[in-house]
């Protein structure tokens, strides 16, 4: 990559991202927090915006193509959703307030936001695959990849991975995709998408019944035609890096060697940060460099280097930005100055770095053993 011309990089961004306002974090039922004082949603805009400020000041935005989204319209969004969720999402985001399914909050101009947010994946896909760059990252929100067909869920709107991949197949020669979603929460929209359909194999490597409970086990792994094509890789709290690399070394790799894609798309949550406050699985800044390095790679190789990364979930303001910036710096090829964040060096030095504990051991081993069923590479 030392070689590359600059600025080879697409960043989707725009300033109206910030503008998705979930409002406050809420009671199950709806209503507010009756103890303390009331916090922001755990979805709300400070992730995202303090991302585009270590990129900005660590000078990693000058290496990079910037990308304007647009809005996606009803036909592309409708390529997944339902026009009747469509209206929905569209209608309380005029009211100003309301929930899209469940647990997916809608503000007031909610809707242009999510369109936006969609159309920017689709406008990273159309850059990388017309070679206006080599590979795009969307620093996008609202996030998509729970949401399905006719509902939002867990902070998300319009699955905007869904969408993109659907852009790639349908606007574009892209036959064969592959995505791998590494949020630390099951990619249950993306699997409920493409679930009986063998041109987009789908990876999802999460922590174990977090979120939503019922979706990501090793078992459901596709359908007819699609059958072996939904690879889920459930891990066990505390993993961390050690047991993250085993898992793409003796896993996710090979089957995208044996799969060979014609595009590669990443859900990037950050949220299996070692900070996180919504998971507990303890990859580093440093885990993700390597992971994002993993995903370049397997582009390079197999698909003429086209490979689009897309903002999913990360909720630690402090740690998250710069899980993040890693990420975007090795697809720029570019390596700020900025120091690590503060405890960086306490962090490297726990056990979770180096080893893969016995618990997280017995899992990978066990998505082997029925991966293996699907993808003799894995036997
Ligand atoms: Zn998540």
């Amino acid at each position: 990559m030392a070689d590359e011309p600059e600025r080879t990089t697409g960043l989707v961004f725009d300033e109206r991202y910030l503008q998705h306002n979930p409002g406050l974090k809420k009671l199950p039922d709806g209503s507010a927090y009756p103890w303390v004082e009331p916090e922001l949603h755990w979805s709300n805009h400070r992730l995202v915006q303090r991302t585009k400020q270590l990129l900005d000041l660590g000078g990693v935005t000058e290496h990079l193509t910037l990308l304007p989204p647009r809005m996606a319209t009803h036909e592309e969004i409708e390529r997944f959703h339902t026009p009747g969720y469509v209206a929905r999402v569209e209608r309380l985001s005029a009211e100003g307030e309301g929930d899209a399914g469940q647990g997916a909050p809608v503000g007031p101009g909610s809707f242009d936001v999510a369109r936006l947010a969609a159309g920017g994946a689709l406008a990273a896909v159309d850059a990388v695959v017309s070679g206006e760059v080599r590979r795009a990252f969307g620093l996008l929100r609202p996030p998509g990849h729970h949401a399905v067909a006719n509902m939002g869920m867990g902070f998300c709107l319009f699955n905007n991975v869904v969408l993109a991949a659907m852009h790639a197949r349908e606007a574009h020669d892209i036959e064969r995709v592959a995505i791998i979603d590494w949020d630390v929460h099951d990619g249950n929209g993306t699997q409920d998408a493409f679930y009986d359909d063998p041109d987009v194999l789908f990876f999802s490597i999460h922590q174990d019944k977090l979120y939503p409970p019922e979706s990501g086990w090793i078992e459901q792994d596709g359908n007819g035609a699609g059958a072996g094509f939904t690879v889920n890789i459930p891990l066990p709290p505390g993993s961390g890096d050690a047991a993250y690399f085993a898992a793409f070394d003796e896993i996710i790799l090979p089957v995208i060697d044996d799969y060979a894609p014609d595009m590669i798309f990443v859900s990037a949550g950050q949220d299996a940060s070692i900070m996180d406050q919504l998971g507990r699985m303890c990859v580093t800044a440093e885990g993700y460099r390597r992971l994002t390095g993993l995903m370049i790679n397997r582009a390079e190789r197999h698909a003429g280097g086209r490979l689009v990364v897309l903002q999913e979930g990360g909720y630690s303001e402090t740690y998250g930005p710069y899980a993040t910036l890693a990420i975007i710096e090795t697809l720029a090829g570019f390596t700020s100055n900025l120091p690590e964040p503060l405890g960086h060096d306490r962090i490297l030095a726990q056990a979770h770095h180096t080893e893969v504990g016995i618990a997280a051991r017995a899992a990978i081993d066990e998505a082997i053993a029925h991966h293996s069923q699907n993808w003799s590479v894995l036997e």
